[in-house]
């Protein structure tokens, strides 16, 4: 039987339909399951995506052929019938079905169980073939809710603005930094301890959220906030931009990072941050066990992370599993690895991701002036 997903050169190729899912070369049709960087690169002819993440991806990819689909909305592509479903990672993040000879293959995308409003919740899709990112695909990944992580980050805050420092929070510029925007204001309302300035890496990402209908509080760059009310802001950039002439304006700033590698002890140290909140918008070891649980599917194949640990857990399991050899992982959270790995300072996620952020921060770095 003729596999309805294969790993190319190119990316992950599906042949009786003659496309590829988020390919890492330029091809003639790409599905895309999300905005990150490792996922959604440019440079193919045609792209298909959910409709909630289009506003994201033309950020992201600029004036591309992008046809986009509805949540659960069928097509027939060369006789593969393809839909999109929420895949809860960030916005318009989707896990893409394929159906083809009876046979339904689902491809992940990465994914969030849980549910927050930044987004559109992970949903479970029956199939016979699930390939899963497997990104935090260890025991020891086990998040706490969202909300408590929120409120230490709201005390952390509020610490620092009480002796005017700065609070700088380093988090993905697409997702990580909507989604704890969006919470922060559920949890606090109007009493913010400060204003929040954004990097334009992350205002880039704010505006097409809010485009998409995703309602956050107000941000300001960093040049039009005076420096009183600098020395009690939250700052919020991505972690290429740690060493950048950018936060130099904030002073004696206290940093952290937001990231589900903070769970090991030891990064925050590295890094030489002051704090840590650990905050994934990928699943952690019992989310990704559930949600393989609840495909049904009696073989999984694993993409980027601790792929070999789940696939020999899943065997165990009397599963059949194995892996696709990808390239992903390098832009979204999943790039932190090699830092929490000690592999090197991360430069290439830096330069990924400054290369898919359009003029918007060099904007903010000559108002800096
Ligand atoms: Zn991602
Ligand atoms: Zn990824």
């Amino acid at each position: 039987m003729t596999e309805l997903i294969v790993a190319r050169e190119q990316g992950l190729w599906c042949e009786p339909g003659r496309f590829f899912v988020d390919p890492w070369l330029p091809v003639e049709r790409a599905l895309i399951t999300h905005a990150h960087g490792d996922h959604a690169r440019a440079g193919s002819n045609r792209y298909l995506a959910a409709r909630e993440g289009g506003q994201v991806l033309r950020a992201r990819l600029g004036d591309v052929a992008l046809e986009t689909l509805d949540w659960g909305e069928r097509i027939d592509v060369n006789g593969v019938r393809v839909s999109f479903h929420p895949a809860g990672h960030v916005l318009g993040a989707a896990q893409i079905r394929l159906e083809h000879g009876g046979e339904a293959w689902v491809v992940s995308g990465d994914y969030r169980l849980e549910a927050d409003r930044s987004c559109s919740a992970f949903e479970p899709v029956r199939c016979d073939v699930f390939v899963t990112e497997s990104t935090f695909a260890l025991p020891i990944y086990r998040w706490r809710p969202q909300r408590e992580v929120i409120d230490e980050l709201l005390r952390w805050w509020s610490q620092n603005a009480e002796v005017s420092r700065a609070s700088v929070l380093f988090c993905h510029a697409l997702g990580k930094a909507q989604r704890i925007l969006a919470a922060l204001a559920d949890a606090a309302g109007e009493a913010l301890p400060g204003v929040v300035v954004c990097h334009g890496a992350v205002e880039s990402m704010n505006r097409a959220y809010r485009a998409s209908g995703v309602a956050l509080p107000g941000t300001f760059a960093a040049g039009d906030v005076e420096r009183a009310s600098l020395r009690r802001a939250l700052v919020l950039a991505p972690p290429w931009a740690a060493r950048s002439p950018w936060l130099r304006r904030f002073g004696s700033a206290s940093d952290a990072l937001a990231s589900g590698w903070m769970q090991v002890r030891g990064t925050r140290r590295r890094r030489a941050i002051d704090r840590g909140f650990v905050l994934s918008d990928h699943a952690d070891w019992p989310g990704l066990n559930a949600a393989i649980d609840a495909t049904g599917a009696a073989r999984v194949v694993a993409t980027h992370g601790y792929a070999d640990a789940l696939v020999r857990w899943l065997r165990e399991r009397g599963l059949d599993a194995s892996r696709f050899a990808t390239r992903y992982g390098d832009e979204d959270e999943g790039g932190e690895a090699e830092e929490a790995r000690g592999k090197g300072e991360g430069q290439a996620t830096a330069s990924a991701d400054e290369g898919d952020i359009p003029s918007t921060s060099g904007d903010e770095e000559r108002d800096a002036g």
